[in-house]
């Protein structure tokens, strides 16, 4: 349909990618699902369709207007009257179109007839109007070349609904063209008309091509980013995750602790670390392989998470080592919470069969200490740890 005001189609619908991107035929590249892209451009063009049919009744005025002098004043309002119905009709199948959710298989004919409705109020113009002033004439005339001008956009995301439209506005010119008696300038018109419409589509369905593939690479671009934001997140996550264990990394704890330092410096907030080291658990790998001692590592850092607030973190900082890192209020003291570690390591096998025990060593934080500082302690309780025996917790 036809709007004589504001001719560009605004792509203000969305592009949503609704499923899964399939093989684009031309690059080999995943590419959106043809069904998407078509069912996108189908409803750009309702939608445009409703806007233009919603400016329609301005050009009807502007066309009586300029004939109403050179035209007769039943005539006038006689096509007024036949366009009118039509219009609510075509408006109305749209607004029905749009609701059902615009699927260009299940609604493809009630919008070409929605076009076709819009073309015959159009072309009904020329048959009401046009008679034997040359003036007259011209102007309705030029006003249906007008029409098809404006919708090269509207209906630029499915040209086969700019031709119903066009061939529908083009039979009453025919038609009048052919009347008798018969009306000067009338075949012109209607050749003038048909040549027009005849180059609008033979070049617009090249530009259509064009706008439905940048559809197509917009919904591809959409699903890419979606990827590709999914991808940056698995590996911020990766880059702080300890693989086998699945726990926080050092490089994780290296940021809490960090933070954890600072608040405890500025606000006086409590925090303390704990360092694990497993005893004697280079003799599990030898006496029962590599991937046993993996999964002992892995029931020792589950074990140690099960007896922790979730606002605590636990680490596994290298090999055997894992680093507990606690803060906030209510603050347990580190010591307690490293037996408690120690005694649920040491009471229960950790993984088929196999028991372990560790040795903590602890340091809380005091006032001055970084994060380098605060660990050297820890260590070197844990050292002292090893030395008094293993197996226990000792405060450094
Ligand atoms: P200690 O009581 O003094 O701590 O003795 P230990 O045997 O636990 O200490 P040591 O440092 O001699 O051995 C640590 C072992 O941990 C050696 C290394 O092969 C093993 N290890 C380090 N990382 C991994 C891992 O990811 N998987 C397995 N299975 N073993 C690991
Ligand atoms: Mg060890
Ligand atoms: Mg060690």
């Amino acid at each position: 349909m036809t709007k004589l005001t504001s001719p560009l189609a605004r792509e203000s619908q969305p592009v949503e990618a609704t499923s899964t991107p399939s093989a684009s035929p031309d690059a080999g590249l995943p590419g959106p699902a043809e069904i998407d892209v078509q069912r996108i451009a189908f409803r750009r063009c309702v939608a445009s369709m409703q806007r233009a049919m919603l400016t329609a009744p301005l050009g009807w005025a502007l066309a009586a207007w300029l004939c109403q002098e050179l035209q007769a004043l039943d005539l006038l309002l006689g096509w007024l009257a036949l366009a009118a119905p039509g219009w609510a009709l075509s408006l109305l199948l749209l607004a029905w179109v749009r609701r059902r959710g615009t699927d260009p298989q299940r609604h493809g004919l009630a919008t070409a007839a929605a076009a076709v409705i819009d073309g015959l109020c159009w072309g009904a113009m020329t048959w009401c109007l046009m008679g034997a002033d040359v003036m007259l004439n011209v102007c309705a005339g030029a006003m249906l070349c007008g029409v098809a001008a404006v919708n090269t956009s509207v209906y630029i995301t499915r040209i086969q609904l700019f031709f119903c439209q066009g061939i529908a506005m083009w039979l009453p010119v025919l038609a009048t063209a052919l009347r008798d008696p018969m009306p000067p300038m009338a075949h012109g018109a209607a050749l003038g008309l048909a040549v027009l419409l005849a180059l609008q589509s033979f070049y617009l369905h090249d530009v259509g091509v064009r706008v439905v593939q940048g559809i197509r690479l917009q919904l591809a671009n959409a699903a890419l980013a979606a990827q590709l934001q999914q991808a940056l997140g698995a590996m911020a996550r990766q880059a702080v995750t300890d693989p086998l264990t699945g726990l926080p990394n050092r490089r994780a704890l290296d940021t809490a602790l960090a933070a954890q330092c600072a608040l405890a410096s500025r606000e006086g907030r409590p925090c303390a670390v704990l360092m694990l080291d497993l005893d004697r658990f280079k003799a599990i790998n030898d006496t029962h392989g590599h991937a046993v001692g993996d999964a002992v590592l892995r029931a020792f850092g589950q074990r140690l998470q099960a007896q922790l607030r979730p606002s605590d973190l636990c680490a596994r900082y290298g090999g055997e080592e894992f680093v507990v890192l606690l803060s906030g209020t209510p603050f347990e003291p580190a010591e307690d919470v490293g037996e408690r570690l120690r005694a649920a390591v040491h009471d229960a096998p950790l993984a088929q069969g196999i028991a372990a025990t560790v040795s903590v060593g602890t340091a809380a934080h005091r006032p001055g200490d970084d994060p380098a500082a605060l660990l050297a302690r820890a260590d070197a309780a844990l050292y002292r740890a090893k030395r008094g025996g293993r197996n226990r917790v000792v405060n450094g």
